[in-house]
């Protein structure tokens, strides 16, 4: 059956991008989107802070950027500051950049650790430049200073306050022709011969019907499992955090929004501060098996300073995925279908690489089985890839000074992640599996910022390579100290480029 009428289930952010996006492949094919929510249920409130892939989402889009940040309170972000992970006390930054860059075909990290081993000291922090600008509390996009000269790159993401940018997001879609219909959901009807999902009834009775459904139910997912009871494959024993609490604060201590997030890691969690231009996010996520909710509450205001714009939100989650996040003519997007952990904002992008795949596979003919087999596989791969990552975090400590560190700091892991800490270990080799998403300075600087130390390097780089290469190097340095200390502070360039609406 050709694909006629597309149906979102679901406003959130999910809902608004799978919504901007298909309207831009409905529009002139004849295909009908129509998107349902529910003011009465509200979206999950949280989930700010993204990662580069999802600049070029907007800008695909044809989103103006300066716009979009004004309207949604953006701000950007070079990276994520980890406070208190392999010890408390310890601090590193997982920059978006590239330390240095490869020379002779070897990723830099491997030069640095040869120039260590002949004394040289500089942390290699100074060889990247959205370190040094978060640092310095700096920012200004390459295309501001590419022409002075060859300077290095600036990767950024944005945070961004939900709420605003699903609104964003909404009238974008609205204005190509996506159909947006308030109600709750009440039924879910399925065709008796094939299962799939035929049409949705609201609780004032009217019923809509389409081809193709994209639950963007949220933590429900309210077709994907509850209607087609499609399974849930746990992580919990790898990533057993499954609470959360949030506290919005305003801009009232008159601090500035970093250039980052900050991650910081308490007795059974960790905390997250997202600044953006009218408030900080704030939130503190946890393990019920380790604390209560009470306790996780009193941590998370004791350690912000300015004072709170709503009550705690409390929230609660199962780290996994779907079985399936294709099941015949429903996919799934956002926690509909899963949630890993909000560490290394990774949720938002699966959403944008979902609709990616989505896009790439559909087909005016209609559904098939190799789509929906090729969706969940890639999809399933990227997981496991990210889900790796994330463990890294938890796995590669020292603290001791808990039952839930101890707990993660003992657990096994998959074999995936063993090797490749174990490579890493050995002579810092990294390799990237299957196209994902972290790159290898990513792994590099969560292990070492974690306490994983390189015992040896590529045998490529030798002492004769690195006198030849070093005024090359020293010219990284230099240019990345030259271009951070002529950029603007970021509050400043917000204001000018982005001020919030
Ligand atoms: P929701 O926001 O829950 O939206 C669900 C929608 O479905 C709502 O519109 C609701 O009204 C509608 N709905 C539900 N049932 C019905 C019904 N019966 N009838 C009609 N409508 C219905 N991601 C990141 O990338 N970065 C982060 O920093 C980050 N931080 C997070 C922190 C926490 C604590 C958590 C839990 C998540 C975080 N995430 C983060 C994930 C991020 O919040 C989500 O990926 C994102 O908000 C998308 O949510 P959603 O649209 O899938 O669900």
């Amino acid at each position: 059956m050709p694909i006629e009428n597309i149906v979102i289930v679901g406003g959130g952010t999910a809902g608004w991008m799978a919504a901007a996006v298909l309207s831009r492949i409905g529009k002139g094919r004849g295909i009908g989107v129509t998107l349902v929510e529910s003011e009465a249920i509200g979206t999950v409130g949280v989930g700010e802070a993204t990662i580069p892939p999802f600049v070029d989402f907007n800008k695909l889009l044809g989103i103006d950027e300066a716009e979009m940040l004004a309207a949604s309170g953006g701000t950007f972000k070079l990276g994520i500051q980890f406070v208190n992970w392999g010890n408390i006390g310890d601090s590193y930054i997982h920059p978006f950049g590239n330390y240095g860059y490869e020379i002779d075909g070897v990723s830099f990290h491997h030069i640095w650790h040869a120039m260590q081993d002949a004394g040289d000291k500089r942390p290699i922090q100074v060889f990247n430049v959205e370190t040094m600008a978060a640092h310095f509390g700096k920012f200004a996009r390459s295309e501001d200073y590419q022409q002075s000269g060859d300077l290095p790159p600036t990767n950024y993401a944005y945070h961004l306050d939900a709420t605003r940018y699903a609104k964003f997001l909404r009238a974008f879609a609205e204005q190509r022709g996506v159909v947006r219909q308030e109600g709750k959901v009440s039924e879910v009807r399925r065709d008796g011969e094939n299962g799939f999902v035929s049409s949705i009834v609201l609780e004032s009775g009217q019923e809509i019907s389409g081809d193709l459904f994209i639950d963007c139910t949220g933590f429900r997912g309210l077709l994907i499992e509850q209607a087609l009871e499609t399974g849930y494959e746990e992580w919990t024993h790898w990533l057993p955090c499954d609470r959360a609490v949030a506290l919005p604060c305003g801009r009232d201590d008159g601090s500035p929004p970093l250039p980052y997030t900050r991650a910081t890691a308490h007795p059974a969690g960790w905390q997250w501060q997202v600044p953006l231009q009218h408030r900080n996010g704030n939130g503190h996520v946890y393990c019920s098996q380790f604390m209560e909710a009470d306790e996780a509450t009193d941590i998370l205001v004791n350690n912000i300073a300015a004072k709170p714009q709503a009550d705690p939100n409390h929230l609660r989650f199962v780290t996994g995925h779907r079985k399936k996040f294709w099941n015949g003519n429903v996919v799934a997007l956002g926690l509909a279908a899963g949630f890993m952990e909000p560490l290394e904002s990774t949720s938002i992008h699966l959403i944008n690489t979902g609709l990616n795949k989505l896009v790439s596979l559909l087909s005016a003919g209609g559904i098939t089985q190799a789509q929906e087999d090729a969706f969940n596989r890639f999809t399933l791969k990227e997981y496991e890839r990210i889900r790796d990552f994330l463990i890294l975090h938890y796995k590669s400590t020292n603290r001791d000074d808990s039952e839930f560190w101890n707990y993660c700091r003992t657990m096994s892991v998959p074999d995936s992640l063993s090797e490749k800490i174990e490579l890493f270990r050995q002579n810092g080799q990294i390799f990237r599996e299957e196209d994902e998403l972290f790159t290898e300075t990513s792994w590099a600087a969560v292990m070492m910022g974690q306490g994983v130390a390189m015992e040896g390097h590529n045998i490529m780089v030798d002492q004769d390579r690195l006198s030849a290469i070093k005024g090359e190097i020293d010219g990284i340095e230099q240019s990345i100290r030259w271009l951070t200390q002529h950029m603007p502070t970021h509050a400043e360039y917000l204001a000018k480029y982005c001020p919030a609406k």
